[in-house]
This record gives C-alpha cells, structure tokens and sequence, in this order.
C-alpha cells in the first residue's frame, strides 16, 4: 500500500503561498510528490515575485502564478492556467489572507473591505472558479480553508478579521454540502498564534499574554499547520467533511 501522505501526480494549488504557512504547506505537498502551484499577489517593490520563485525554486515542476484572490477576474485567469499547464486540479488550499486590526471605533469602511475581500470572498472565488460548469477541481478532490482562531473567540480589534473567518467557516460547511456529490471534501483548519510573519507586529506584551493562554507552552509552528492539511487532503480523511480542524495549543477549545 502506498504512504497515505503520498501526493504524488496530484495537482496542488495553495493560494497565497509565497511566504509563511501557505509557503511551508506548498513546500511539504512538493515534498510528498505534489505538482504545485505557488501563488502570489504582485507588489510594487516585487518583493512577492521573487519569495514565490524561491520558494518555486526548491521544488520539481512548480509553477508560479500571480493572482489577487480578491479580484474574480484574476483567479479566473488563474484557474485557467492551471487547467491549460497542468490538465486539472486536485487539491485547493484557500490559505491567502490579511490583517488590519483596528478597534471598530478606528475601523475604516476600507480596513473592513480589503480584510473581507482577501479571507472571505477570496476562497469564494477560488472555489467557485474550481468548481465551475467545467470543473479544474477534480471528483475526489479536497479544499482546504485556512480560517483561525479569530473566528472563535472574536479577538480584540479584529472585527473584520474574525468576521470573515467566521464566514469562511460556514462557506466551508455549504460547499462540503454542495460539492460532496463530486466526493469532494472541504474542511477548514483554525490555528491559534502561529509563528510567521502575520504575528510578528503584534506587540512582546500581547504575545506574552497570548503565551500564558495555552496549555501546551508554545506557540504553533507552520508545520503544525501543514500537518493538519496533509491529513485533511489524504485518503485517510475521505470520510470527514464540513469540518474544523483546531491547531491551537489548547489556546480555545470551541
Ligand atoms: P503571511 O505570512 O502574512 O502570509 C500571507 C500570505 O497571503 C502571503 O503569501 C501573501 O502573499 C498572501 N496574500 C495576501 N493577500 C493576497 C491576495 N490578495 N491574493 C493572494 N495572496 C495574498 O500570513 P500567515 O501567518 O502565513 O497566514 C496564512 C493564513 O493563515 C492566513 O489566512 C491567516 O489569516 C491564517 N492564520 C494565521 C495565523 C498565524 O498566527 N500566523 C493564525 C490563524 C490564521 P504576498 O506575500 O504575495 O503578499
């Protein structure tokens, strides 16, 4: 019998994949034999471009596409392009994600938009881009959405944050229902505080704080990320969908 975590010839796309939990997933996909997509969005100082191509770099046959998940005409373009480069897709990790934390008095109308149109319409598009009349997403197929913590436990100054994580957990809920004739599963992970750098702004006296809150002494690593994804995305999993996988030390147990 073959590895349970043995992705070899399956087609993975993990958005927002350049840098962080999305670049150590996309790299442990490569690593168990995966056809990856790296997905990054462009910037002005082309600071993205060159961390996906290194992240590119260190793997057999990734391809690198840049796409803001926020823009549907942007993932379809996208979408495309893996269906024309690499026949089809096997596995969706809808990872891309912002922060502007703000307390809603200081919340602006556009700090609420951008953090929405990143985490939550984003894996909206990916997945309906995937899923559509032709679909890229192939039957058996698995979605991965990377909510958090947040979601939970409506963390100080993150109204927009928490809120479209939460969204994105129950976007995940309908598409499992949806998608599961196509015995495709989706299922979310939340993590609690992981060490990359989306937490490094947060002040030495919060982490501190945060510290005290979890029971296993340590804040997550990437791979205590990735880890979940493999096994959501192997046949090990094949019977658990609509579900949330917490990765979070103990920190909330919802
Ligand atoms: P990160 O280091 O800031 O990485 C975020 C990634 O998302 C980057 O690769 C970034 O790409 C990409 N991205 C941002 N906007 C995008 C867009 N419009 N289109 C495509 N890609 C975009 O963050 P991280 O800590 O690895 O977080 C990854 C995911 O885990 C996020 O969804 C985050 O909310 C979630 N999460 C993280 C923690 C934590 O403690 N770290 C906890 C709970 C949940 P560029 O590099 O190209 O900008």
């Amino acid at each position: 019998m073959s590895h349970p975590f043995d992705y070899s010839g399956k087609v993975v796309l993990v958005t927002g994949s350049s840098r962080g939990i999305g670049a150590g997933m996309v790299e442990a996909f490569a690593r168990a034999g995966g056809r990856c997509v790296v997905n990054y969005v462009a910037d002005d100082a082309g600071r993205n471009k060159t961390d996906a191509e290194r992240v590119a770099a260190g793997m057999k046959d990734a391809i690198v596409i840049e796409c803001d998940v926020a823009n549907d005409a942007s993932v379809a373009a996208m979408m495309r392009q893996i269906g024309e480069k690499l026949g089809g897709l096997d596995i969706l990790v809808n990872n891309a994600g912002i922060l502007r934390d703000r307390t809603i008095k200081k919340m602006t109308p556009d700090d609420w938009e951008a953090v929405l149109k990143v985490n939550l319409t984003g894996p909206f598009n990916c997945i309906r881009h995937a899923t559509a009349t032709t679909p890229l997403l192939r039957e058996g197929g698995r979605i991965v959405n990377i909510s958090s913590l947040s979601a939970y436990a409506g963390m100080f100054g993150q109204a927009n944050y928490a809120a479209a994580k939460a969204g994105l957990v129950a976007l995940t809920k309908v598409s499992a229902r949806e998608l599961a004739k196509q015995k495709i599963t989706v299922n979310a992970i939340a993590p609690g505080v992981i060490e990359t750098e989306i937490i490094a702004s947060v002040p030495q006296e919060q982490k501190k704080k945060y510290l005290e809150q979890i029971p296993l002494g340590r804040f997550g690593q990437v791979d205590d990320v990735v880890n979940a994804a493999l096994f959501l995305c192997s046949p090990l999993a094949s019977y658990i969908t609509g579900q949330v996988i917490h990765v979070n030390g103990g920190m909330l147990m919802p």
